[in-house]
């Protein structure tokens, strides 16, 4: 589970940071080419009721900084928006803070609100809200909030009291719903990756993770060369139980099954459902040899204890393993041990039999 939960983190890692990056870019792009945009067309009295600020607002007092503050953001959104995925984290743990600057600034300097300062604030925040840890997405509203307090006490005027209020609510309240949002849809994606990875009725691994172990169990093969065993198992005759007994007792054998092989398996290996009434283990350095002497005796488990079950049953068990079973990538594999446990079958069932290419010795596994 442990396990499991530092996966669902790792991936969620790589893919936020990846889209922190470019987004960062192109919010300071998009931030900048605004301000330089308002700018121009204040000065044209296009702007709002403020009318014209001077030849250029730049001649205004804050205006020389506004200008700078664009174009820093423009030129670093451009660097990120190249650079995104290559950015490191503590990087972009620290942006939004820098465009919290970056946008109260030159309203500090000048005295005076900026048109779009205190809309703009809100940027960093959702950014930080739902791109980046909950602590640094409180620390930037804080930041923020501070900011804009600030810059607003040092241009205290009649409309002052309101503004204030209202921008530094609508900035918490923004940062707490966004970093609530985020937890939600986190614990979703969470839900969904465990679900796709579970067959429902017996709560094993599937063949979707069964598929992905094997990849990663094969790539680590390719390293180091430590043996990997694949024992593919079907039940004998189950269409009989169902037949029989009914389709219930047949999901509560296949849950029984489940449970015992469960408890069979060491830590580091994986047990999967891969169809109706067919399992599968990937069993890590283990060499074709183990992995036979094991399934044999799971073989002989199995008989023995679902004696004492509602419905008895036996399996067939096939064997393969790299790199005694041949040079075989994921597909190789499974259908290796496939043909093996067809082989079992064929063999008269409650059977272990074995995919063997290289040690020719081993492939007369025991069966009973
Ligand atoms: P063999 O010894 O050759 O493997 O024979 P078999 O009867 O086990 O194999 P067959 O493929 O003929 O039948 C498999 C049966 O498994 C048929 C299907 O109805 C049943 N089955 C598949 N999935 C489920 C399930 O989820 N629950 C139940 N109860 N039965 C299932
Ligand atoms: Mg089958
Ligand atoms: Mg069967």
């Amino acid at each position: 589970m442990a396990g499991l939960m530092q996966h669902n983190l790792r991936v969620h890692h790589t893919t936020t940071d990846r889209l922190a990056g470019r987004a960062a870019g192109w919010m300071l792009v998009a931030g900048g080419s605004l301000t330089l945009l308002l700018l121009v067309t204040m000065d044209f009295g296009l702007a709002g009721g403020a009318g014209r600020t001077g030849p250029l607002a730049l001649a205004s007092r804050g205006g020389p900084l506004v200008f700078g503050s664009a174009g820093v953001s423009m030129v670093l959104g451009a660097a990120l928006a190249v650079a995104g995925p290559r950015v490191p984290r503590w990087f972009l743990y620290l942006l939004p803070a820098a465009m919290c600057v970056l946008i109260t600034l030159p309203s500090l300097y000048a005295g005076e609100t900026t048109p779009t300062g205190q809309v703009l604030l809100i940027w960093p925040v959702l950014y930080a809200g739902y791109l980046l840890p909950e602590a640094v997405a409180y620390t930037t509203a804080v930041l923020a909030m501070a900011l804009f307090g600030f810059a607003t006490l040092r241009s205290w005027g009649a409309a002052s009291v309101a503004v204030f209020v209202e921008v530094e609510a609508t900035l918490l309240l923004s940062c707490v719903l966004t970093v609530a949002v985020r937890r939600r849809v986190n614990r979703l994606l969470t839900a969904l990756r465990t679900q796709a990875k579970t067959d429902s009725l017996t709560g094993l691994a599937n063949r979707r993770a069964l598929i992905s172990r094997l990849d990663t169990a094969i790539e680590a093969y390719e390293r180091d060369r430590s043996p990997l065993a694949l024992c593919f198992l079907d039940i004998d005759h189950f269409k009989q139980i169902n037949d029989l007994h009914g389709h219930a007792a047949g999901d509560d054998t296949l849950q029984r099954l489940a449970e015992l092989l469960r408890g069979r398996m060491r830590p580091g290996n994986l047990v999967a459902r891969t169809g109706g009434e067919e399992f599968a283990a990937v069993l890590c350095a283990t060499t074709l040899a183990e992995a036979t002497r094991r399934a044999e005796r799971l073989r002989s488990v199995i008989e023995r204890t679902s004696r004492t079950w509602p419905v008895p049953l036996t399996v067939s068990i096939g064997v393969a393993a790299l790199p005694d079973s041949g040079d075989l990538d994921a597909d190789g594999l499974l259908s290796a041990a496939d043909g093996a446990m067809y082989a079992a079958k064929t063999s008269g069932r409650n059977a272990v039999r074995v995919a063997a290419e290289r040690v020719p010795g081993v492939a007369l596994a025991a069966g009973s």
